[in-house]
């Protein structure tokens, strides 16, 4: 483990004593939650399921990042099939005009979510969480809502799962600030969209002098 000696301290505890699954966005918004996670001593497991991120070398791009991190950490990490096809007819179907934090955001979550907690509770894990809310552009509720879901259909299909969902808000407790720091100190790969084909459209529509240049 190479862990910063500058981890944030974590200020909450999960919900649920046992091994927590982290799913995980991207490096950028993974980062200080977990550093923060390891510190504490938690049995984390990262688990990489985007299949909202197009087109596929975004997608190597911002998994490798991940994968660079998780093996400094010497954390776990699971990489879910990539099937854009799926979520483009499952979650963004019908939606592709929404705007961010619309309807095909929590869509969006749902998928990604639903597919972590199902592996969470198969593998029996105590609880799921996730960095999609840490950056400023989500919406906590949103998130939270998918989450919630996500995890009362993995325990309906799991028989003898105790599966629980961690709400946290990983934008308190000093891990904002945290995040621009490993952000730097890792260099990492800092995208300008959120992922998929909709978020990049309307990201390139932005005026270069606005502060959006990092999605961050
Ligand atoms: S903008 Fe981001 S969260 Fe919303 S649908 Fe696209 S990839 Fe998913």
């Amino acid at each position: 483990m190479n862990l910063s000696a500058k981890a944030v301290p974590l200020k909450m505890c999960p919900p649920a004593e046992g091994r927590v699954l982290l799913h995980a966005c991207c490096a950028p918004c993974s980062g200080a939650i977990l550093e923060s996670l390891v510190a504490a001593g938690l049995d984390v497991t990262v688990f990489w399921s985007n299949s909202n991120i197009t087109p596929r070398e975004e997608y190597d791009l911002r998994l490798g990042e991940l994968q660079r991190y998780c093996a400094l950490l010497g954390v776990p990490m699971v990489v879910d099939t990539y099937d854009h096809e799926a979520w483009l007819c499952e979650a963004a179907a019908g939606r592709e005009d929404a705007p961010e934090r619309g309807s095909r955001c929590s869509a969006c979550f749902k998928f990604r979510l639903c597919r972590a907690a199902l592996y969470a509770a198969r593998e029996g894990f105590a609880c799921l969480t996730t960095t999609l809310a840490s950056s400023r552009w989500k919406d906590l509720s949103q998130v939270d809502e998918a989450g919630l879901a996500a995890v009362a259909l993995a325990r309906e299909q799991v028989s003898g799962s105790q599966l629980v969902w961690w709400g946290a808000n990983w934008r308190k407790g000093g891990l904002q600030p945290r995040r621009a720091e490993v952000i730097k100190e890792q260099n990492f790969y800092n995208q300008t969209w959120c992922g998929c084909e909709f978020s990049q459209r309307a990201a390139s529509s932005v005026p270069t002098n606005s502060n959006k240049t990092q999605y961050e």
